[in-house]
């Protein structure tokens, strides 16, 4: 039911396709309030279209694009770079193609739909003995992380997210249906891993997954006053660790009179005690240890969030990059940037292994070579720009996920050499009129 009182020009109402007018969303509609913003970003679109198949989705499209306002496209609402809300435009919210699907047990491949979340993922097979590295968090959705990158748990020993995807069905700027794969519409296939976004909405993604068993889930709090030594330790540690254990550690801002505390989180891939403890004996030994805590546990239970409704607001402001080495003068640089207090919420997470084993050209995340991926979240984008531009020197290429800076030395950095190149030349062939541009856009005219 809606008041009607809250449409926003620009947005022809009486036009909406009669398939989607039960379930669209608009301002005073009851339901605005639990789909106008996002889990990191406040928002007040003029029109909420949730499709519920992928036809529906074309004729979202269709409609969508001749309506003079912004367009989001949302999955999980977990967009940190991605602009899946916006302030009197259209949000394409795919939530209810959320179907997980086990298509052949013996080559474990999986298709999912983008509206799923990661931790409904993680429970669909978990009775399988599978598992699909995703990320940390297991609210975040399938559509985003799986259209860019997917640093998560196993990315170590299995590789991101992308590197599993076997075949996707989108929908494209003119809102036809098309199925690509390294066979069909193969360049189309290599974009989406890695740039999705800027090319169709992805209706279903098709998995080859791993089998996982019970894994050590390790939980550390270190004293981090010597933030730059211990960040260099914590780097070596994980760059000589056996590939089946991948790690990540966060760092808050200075508190007045208190020690600087960094939490490490850690999975290795291995139910047996002895060989869990090895794994993280050197990783706990890299500063003074506060508290800690070792479980074996269902890889199902470190990814499970209950689900929950998003009300932030404001808009987030991040830096992201990527680095090959914690060098001695990279870590000195994040601990003066940690120090300043121009970031409440830093963190490294580690990269390299299986990932870097995939040829830079191979898909669109050409960044290969780094062993770790940083993000600083800040109060101020200008002091954090500031800040962050002073270490670009120490870094090599950026994964757009943690990124909100939108100047466009970010694109060259995420798409390095020829890769932007040819996601520009994919571009002006899926996407001419530049219908897809709520996440680091890649213009068609460049
Ligand atoms: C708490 C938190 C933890 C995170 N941890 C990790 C992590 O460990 N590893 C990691 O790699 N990333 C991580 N991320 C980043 C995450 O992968 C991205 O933010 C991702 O875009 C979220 O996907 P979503 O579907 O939930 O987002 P949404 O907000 O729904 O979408 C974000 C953007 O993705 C694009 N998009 C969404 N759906 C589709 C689709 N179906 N087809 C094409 N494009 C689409 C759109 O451009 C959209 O604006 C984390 C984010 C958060 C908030």
């Amino acid at each position: 039911m809606s008041s009607r009182h809250g449409r926003r020009e620009g947005i022809d109402y009486d036009a909406i396709p009669a398939a989607l007018a039960a379930s669209a969303v608009e301002p005073g509609d009851a339901e605005f309030a639990r789909v106008r913003s996002t889990y990191l970003r406040g928002g007040s679109p003029g029109l909420i279209l949730r499709p519920g198949t992928p036809a529906e989705v074309g004729q979202a499209v269709r409609y969508a694009r001749t309506q003079p306002v912004k367009l989001g496209i949302r999955s999980g609402g977990h967009g940190i770079s991605g602009r899946s809300t916006n302030n009197g435009g259209i949000v394409i919210d795919v939530s209810r193609l959320n179907a997980i699907e086990i298509l052949d047990k013996e080559t474990r491949r999986v298709r999912v739909g983008p509206g799923a979340r990661w931790s409904d993922v993680a429970a669909a097979l978990a009775p399988h003995g599978w598992a699909l590295s995703s990320g940390d968090y297991g609210g975040v959705g399938v559509g985003g992380l799986a259209t860019s990158g997917g640093i998560g748990w196993f990315a170590r020993e299995h590789g991101l997210t992308i590197d599993h995807l076997r075949a996707v069905d989108l929908v494209t700027a003119d809102g036809s249906q098309v199925h690509a794969d390294e066979r069909e519409n193969a360049e189309l296939f290599w974009g989406v891993r890695g740039a999705g976004a800027n090319f169709g909405i992805v209706t279903s993604f098709e998995f080859e997954v791993d089998e996982v068993g019970d894994v050590g889930f390790a939980q550390f709090v270190m004293d981090a006053s010597d933030t730059a030594g211990f960040l260099e330790r914590w780097g070596a540690a994980m760059e000589s660790a056996p590939r089946d254990v991948t790690a990540s550690v966060i760092i808050g801002g200075p508190r007045p009179g208190q020690p600087l505390i960094a939490q490490i989180l850690a999975v290795v891939d291995s139910d047996d005690a002895d060989t869990i403890v090895s794994r993280l004996r050197p990783i706990s030994e890299t500063a003074p240890l506060l508290d800690y805590s070792i479980q074996v546990r269902p890889y199902e239970s470190i990814m499970h969030v209950p689900p929950a409704t998003h009300q932030a607001q404001g808009d987030p402001v991040t830096r992201s990059a990527l680095a090959d080495h914690l060098t001695p003068a990279l870590s000195a640089a994040a601990g003066e940037l940690i120090a300043s207090g121009l970031t409440y919420f830093f963190q490294v997470r580690a990269v390299g292994g299986a990932v870097s084993d995939v040829a830079p050209d191979a898909t669109a995340y050409a960044n290969r070579s780094a062993n770790f991926s940083l993000v600083a979240f800040g109060p101020g984008r200008r002091a954090l720009d500031a800040a962050w531009d002073g270490l670009l020197p120490h870094f090599n290429g950026t994964y757009l996920n943690f990124e909100t800076d939108l100047r466009p030395e970010r694109l060259h950095e995420a798409y390095p050499g020829t890769t932007l190149t040819r996601l520009r030349e994919l571009k002006r062939r899926y996407d001419p009129d530049n219908v897809f541009r709520d996440n680091f856009n890649i213009a068609p005219s460049g």
